[in-house]
């Protein structure tokens, strides 16, 4: 008898997230010197032997690093086994230099994407401008993507509302409508409380959105992150939550331990309460994340499933 040939792997987020097991995913940016790029291989090449969902690699925002965004999400796809999910952004972009982006993607054999607007270079909080001939807000590119084959898209979410929505109520409006133009998934934007999770996945539920919302989890292991908080998620940090990190004082190793405990514990309510997965930040090192991932997926493993107290 022949042997029996393995079953094809998926090609898309979605199929995976039809398979209902819990997925678990890092998010890297692209390296902008030869020691940024050889640490961010190491990293990648770690993760891989954990057999991740996919991992994804974001889009520069200034345009220096758009080349090796486009590089890295190649590389991946052709000399890894993991799936690579492509950022892509409006900012500085016709919709003509879109489409190509597009098809150097799909050439890669690259078919799940992010399609996020993008901040305005320089200051991300100055006004939005878009490109004489490109796209304004993110649902453009969503229908872009579909229209140009067969791509999975995914888009950004946001538990606090996005900085420049009036209110969490028009925030959802418009993420319900980026989902209406074709979205599969979303991933949120970074939150340290899984109530702020909770609650706009009851938002957007209560609209008769049922996309899926994949929670994005990174994991502080240092204080100097939490004044950055802010600026870089857009949601003000806990503040019992802040304490709790400045009472370790200078002990650096004691706010990395505590750190990777709370994104852990945060991981696994999340999943209890039914998200899809966790997608983590990896800032490019891979140590605390594979670490949690470790944990987590350990206990939710058919093996490991019962093991929990
Ligand atoms: P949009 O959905 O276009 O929304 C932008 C604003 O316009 C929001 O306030 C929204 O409510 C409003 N809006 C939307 N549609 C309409 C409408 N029809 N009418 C009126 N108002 C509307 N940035 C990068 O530069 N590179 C990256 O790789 C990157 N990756 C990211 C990954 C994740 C998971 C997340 C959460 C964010 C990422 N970002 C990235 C940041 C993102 O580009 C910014 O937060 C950006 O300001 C918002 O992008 P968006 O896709 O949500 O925009």
């Amino acid at each position: 008898m022949a042997p029996r040939s393995p079953a094809p792997r998926p090609r898309h987020i979605r199929e995976l997230l039809n398979a209902g097991e819990p997925m678990f995913s890092f998010e890297f940016f692209p390296p902008r010197t030869p020691q940024s790029q050889e640490r961010l291989w190491r990293a990648i090449r770690e993760i891989e032997a954990l057999g991740p969902s996919f991992v994804s690699v974001t889009y520069g925002a200034g345009g220096s690093t758009r080349g090796l965004t486009v590089e890295t999400t190649e590389r991946i796809a052709t000399d890894t086994t993991l799936m690579p999910v492509a950022h892509m952004t409006l900012v500085d972009h016709s919709v003509a230099e879109l489409r190509h982006l597009i098809g150097r993607f799909a050439d890669a054999g690259v078919c799940n994407m992010l399609a996020v607007r993008g901040d305005p270079p320089g200051d991300p909080d100055g006004e939005w401008v878009s490109h004489p001939e490109g796209l304004t807000y993110t649902e453009e590119l969503v229908r872009l993507l579909k229209d140009s084959g067969d791509f999975c898209v995914g888009v950004a979410a946001f538990p606090y509302k996005h900085p420049r929505s009036a209110d969490v109520e028009t925030d959802t409006d418009h993420f319900v409508r980026k989902c209406e133009a074709g979205a599969d998934y979303a991933i949120t934007q970074m939150f340290f409380d899984p109530e702020d999770y909770l609650r706009l996945r009851d938002r957007v539920a209560a609209r008769g959105c049922e996309v899926p919302i994949i929670p994005e989890v990174f994991p502080v292991v240092r204080s100097s992150f939490i004044p950055r908080s802010e600026k870089l998620s857009g949601a003000p940090f806990p503040r019992a939550l802040a304490e709790k990190f400045e009472s370790f004082g200078d002990d650096a190793e004691a706010v990395r331990a505590f750190g990777i405990e709370h994104a852990q514990r945060m991981c696994e309510r999340l999943l209890d309460e039914g998200a899809p997965g966790i997608h983590f930040i990896t800032s490019n090192q891979s140590k605390a994340t594979r670490q949690i991932f470790r944990e987590v997926s350990g206990r939710r493993s058919p093996s490991g499933a019962d093991a929990r107290p």
